[in-house]
């Protein structure tokens, strides 16, 4: 009977959700969150948003019915454009469809890998998003997980000798999950060289790129900066890669689960094949996507006014967040707080890690009721100039001076 199912532990981001919701300390301060907060703590609606919902609701007759099993036409189109730097008519060897989101492009991408390329293993950065092994546990179950260096905790830096001599090991038809900017949960991406050397060792290995792009515009404030790794993997004209395109931070539908999964072929025969097979995979398990999302983005991407808003959003959760990273490094600075801060600055995105161990993320939390991940991941997008010197008051008394 299902009573003997062994007990699953509770997911940890969520559990620490639902311990800071019932917290009653008015001081009490969530630095968790991988959702992007205004300067009062809130959820944020993006002024482009509102105009294009305002659109989309004038018309009370817009029906219901399913997207195509793709999903919105229009709005591949344009994210395609979005992601690859490019118009559409140098997109062809590009197939893509829309997903239930970045997890569910993710999702998609496990599951069509590791059925048509058969990868013997799946290589993952040393410290990274938790979910991406969790979704190739169940999607891509016979293929074997491991870890390749990246982050080195000590200087805070990227270890890329380390990176580059263990993926010797790794296989022609072999899986690499990386992640295109704003990096989660390090905050440190690899430059502009690295990308390089890593699309040459790809080719060379016959290595299988599957890039997230979660944060299209929240690391560096400028969308094609921060996909610049794909389109220069794309320029090259001769390597095949995957990326798993989230819209939930930079457009704010987090709950709206809206992405798209592109496949980047070696020429248009193979993104012909590619397509449909996508879709047969989607149909067994969504049949279609949600379309709100879909529906807003597209309004947004395809009207030069609210695309104009739409980078303006950007730039004002981008320097909020920028100017948060300031205030905590000059605190951290002026409290001469044990530690060496500089990488708070130079991060990129929502998160930094604070080197904080366990025991001293949980007497943040049981002391000054302040939440972080158990890996000591901040998320500098619950940082207000109310909290901030809460924030670093608590630092320095659990680190020291
Ligand atoms: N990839 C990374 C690296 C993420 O941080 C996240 C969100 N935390 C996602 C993908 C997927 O998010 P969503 O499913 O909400 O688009």
């Amino acid at each position: 009977s299902f009573s003997e199912l062994p007990t699953v532990k509770p997911d940890a981001a969520f559990t620490l959700l639902a311990a800071y919701k019932t917290d009653t300390s008015s001081n009490k301060v969530d630095l968790c969150p991988g959702f992007y907060r205004d300067e009062n703590g809130r959820p944020w609606i993006l002024s482009s948003v509102i105009q294009a919902k305002e659109r989309i609701h004038a018309d009370p007759k817009v029906n219901h019915e399913h997207l195509p099993l793709a999903g919105h036409t229009e709005l591949l189109r344009q994210s395609k454009e979005l992601v690859f730097g490019k118009e559409d008519r140098d997109l062809k060897r590009v197939a893509s469809i829309q997903t239930v989101s970045g997890t569910g492009a993710n999702h998609l991408a496990a599951l069509f890998l590791s059925t048509k390329l058969n990868p013997k293993t799946v290589w993952f950065p040393n410290l990274g998003w938790i979910n991406h092994t969790a979704i190739w546990k169940l999607a891509g179950s016979h293929v074997q997980q491991r870890f390749y260096p990246y982050f080195n905790g000590e200087n805070q830096i990227i270890d890329f000798d380390a990176m580059v001599e263990v993926l010797r090991e790794a296989q022609k038809g072999d899986v690499i999950v990386l992640h295109a900017c704003a990096h989660n949960p390090t905050g440190v991406d690899l430059s502009k060289e690295q990308w390089n050397t890593l699309a040459t060792i790809c080719k060379n290995t016959g290595l299988f790129p599957v890039f997230d792009l979660a944060y299209q515009g929240l690391a560096s404030g400028d969308v094609r900066q921060d996909a610049s790794a794909i389109s220069d993997f794309f320029d090259r004209g001769n390597l095949e890669f995957v990326v798993a395109q989230s819209y939930s931070k930079n457009f704010g539908l987090y709950g709206e689960r809206i992405g798209i999964l592109h496949i980047a072929a070696l020429d248009v025969t193979a993104a012909a094949k590619i397509t449909p097979a996508l879709t047969q995979l989607s149909r067994a398990e969504i049949t279609s996507c949600p379309s709100y999302g879909a529906r807003i983005i597209s309004q947004i991407l395809g009207d030069l006014k609210l695309y104009d808003q739409w980078l303006e959003d950007l730039a004002t959760m981008h320097n909020r967040m920028k100017t948060m990273r300031e205030s905590l490094y000059h605190g951290l600075l002026v409290r001469k707080v044990r530690g060496s801060w500089d990488h708070i600055l130079t991060d990129t995105g929502m998160f930094s890690m604070t080197g904080l161990s366990t025991t001293q993320v949980t007497a943040m939390k049981e002391k000054h009721h302040i939440y972080l991940l158990p890996s000591g991941r901040i998320s500098v997008t619950g940082l207000t100039t109310r909290n901030i010197d809460h924030v670093v008051t608590a630092l320095e008394d659990i680190l020291g001076t």
